[in-house]
């Protein structure tokens, strides 16, 4: 099938985030439709979906009930400042996230994607030290590795040397922990890596640099998908959280990923019954159907920013789109689709099986290591010498058979909708096998 929208004047018109732009126009991968598991591509080929679009999709694609809300509230109230007013179903979707959220995490602050929600935790905790009289708290600690998205904020915090190396110097108050990935003592572990915990108290040695009474928070994702599927080792958020409690330090988990069922709980706090004070998500809050990010925040934080003369804005930040009332829609029907599905539980139950199904691939060609919980799991391939890497390879030609994955760094991430079947997850890994042992 020749589209000219695709073909045309117009395919330059389009410039791709993250995208390898001119290797991708010699042979473009094109989306038409979803439905369920499966995208349709231009060619008319099914391609079942093995990363949820892009870790978002948790319920499955164009599900009725989200499609009806959405078309309901676009007919109904298209749009609504949220700036000095709100509407009903703004109300409704906080206290449906604040429901779902660890206990005392209670307070919803809109925005429109997960940098932007980066960029609103990290805010938060600084203004939040400076309204209760610790301006000298500014600091930021992120973790190599890490991701937060791409504005400044998430960006400085961040860890991933690609992303950053273009962009200058970003902000000065960031400074970064080790990563946790030790493939010499944890490879091809099952679920949480044994070893590591001690990877936490790096943050007590940074104190030596840093004083911790200038330190506002602490960001990291529990688990990191976008530098590689990297889980925690057992004990580590555990332990950053009492460091951090010992200084007065703010926690922010970064469950862009982790939120809403990936990891077979509802958020990976409530799964390794670790509470952060802030938690940022997107993704999965609207199914990734119409754009939303929203950042969590525990009680004494709102609290703290609730005082001071009552017609003063306590915080001047927001969105022109923060709680957009076709998002809140989205994100209600989302919830409800999850619940009356029990999708997190169903992830859980198949988190085993899934697991057996990627570590299967432990004697293919290429993998040097496999990670995985939940309905996630990360392979490490070995990097190839020819021009085009070999873990593109895999990918585009996974593509081509019918199978979309994802490849970030080295490593191949799979995380379908939490819908997926059995038969569904063998063929992913089976056609991940084949592609593999004719890749050079
Ligand atoms: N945080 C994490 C942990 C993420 O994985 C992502 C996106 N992959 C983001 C933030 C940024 O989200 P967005 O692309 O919606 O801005």
């Amino acid at each position: 099938m020749q589209n000219t929208a695709i073909h045309g004047a117009n395919r330059d018109a389009l410039w791709l985030p993250f995208t390898a732009h001119r290797q991708f126009r010699q042979a473009p991968r094109v989306l038409i439709s979803a439905k369920g598991m499966y995208y349709k591509d231009a060619q008319g080929q099914d391609v079942l979906d093995g990363c949820a679009g892009l870790w978002c999709v948790n319920a499955g694609h164009t599900r009725t009930p989200i499609v009806e809300a959405i078309q309901r509230e676009a007919a109904k109230l298209d749009f609504a400042p949220t700036f000095q007013m709100a509407h009903p179903l703004a109300f409704e979707a906080a206290g449906r996230i604040s429901a779902l959220t660890p206990p005392g995490l209670d307070h919803i602050f809109f925005c429109n994607s997960g940098s932007e929600a980066a960029d609103t935790a990290l805010k938060i905790a600084i203004a939040y030290h400076r309204a209760n009289g610790r301006a000298e708290r500014s600091k930021i600690v992120g973790r190599e590795r890490g991701y937060h998205g791409v504005g400044l904020g998430g960006l400085s915090v961040g860890g991933i040397s690609s992303n950053r190396k273009q962009f200058g110097p970003l902000l000065a108050d960031a400074a970064h922990l080790p990563h946790t990935y030790d493939p010499s003592r944890n490879a091809f572990s099952r679920g949480l890596p044994k070893f590591g915990a001690e990877y936490a108290d790096a943050l007590e040695k940074l104190f030596i640099t840093h004083d911790p009474s200038t330190i506002a928070a602490v960001m990291v994702e529990p688990m990191s998908g976008s530098a590689g599927v990297l889980l925690p080792p057992v004990g580590y958020l555990k332990r950053l959280r009492e460091i951090c409690d010992k200084h007065g330090i703010l926690l922010i988990f970064d469950e862009v990923i982790t939120g809403f069922g990936r990891l077979g709980a509802s958020f990976a706090a409530e799964k390794y019954q670790v509470r952060p004070d802030i938690m940022t998500m997107a993704k999965g809050l609207t199914n990734g159907a119409i754009p939303m990010g929203a950042v969590a925040v525990k009680d004494t934080i709102f609290t703290g920013f609730m005082q001071g003369p009552e017609a003063g804005i306590e915080l001047p930040h927001g969105y022109t789109y923060s709680a957009h009332p076709v998002a809140c829609a989205a994100a209600i029907a989302t919830l409800n689709v999850y619940r009356d599905e029990r999708l997190f539980e169903r992830a859980a139950a198949l988190a085993p099986y899934f697991e057996d199904a990627a570590h299967s691939l432990k004697d293919a060609p290429h993998v040097i290591d496999i990670r995985n919980e939940g309905l996630v799991a990360g392979i490490e391939i070995a990097p190839g010498d020819g021009e085009v890497s070999r873990i593109y390879k895999v990918f585009d030609t996974a593509f081509r058979q019918g199978v979309l994955l994802r490849c970030s760094g080295n490593t191949l991430s799979i995380a379908p909708p939490l819908i997926i079947e059995k038969n569904e997850i063998d063929r992913i890994f089976e056609t991940i096998r084949r592609i593999l042992i004719t890749t050079s």
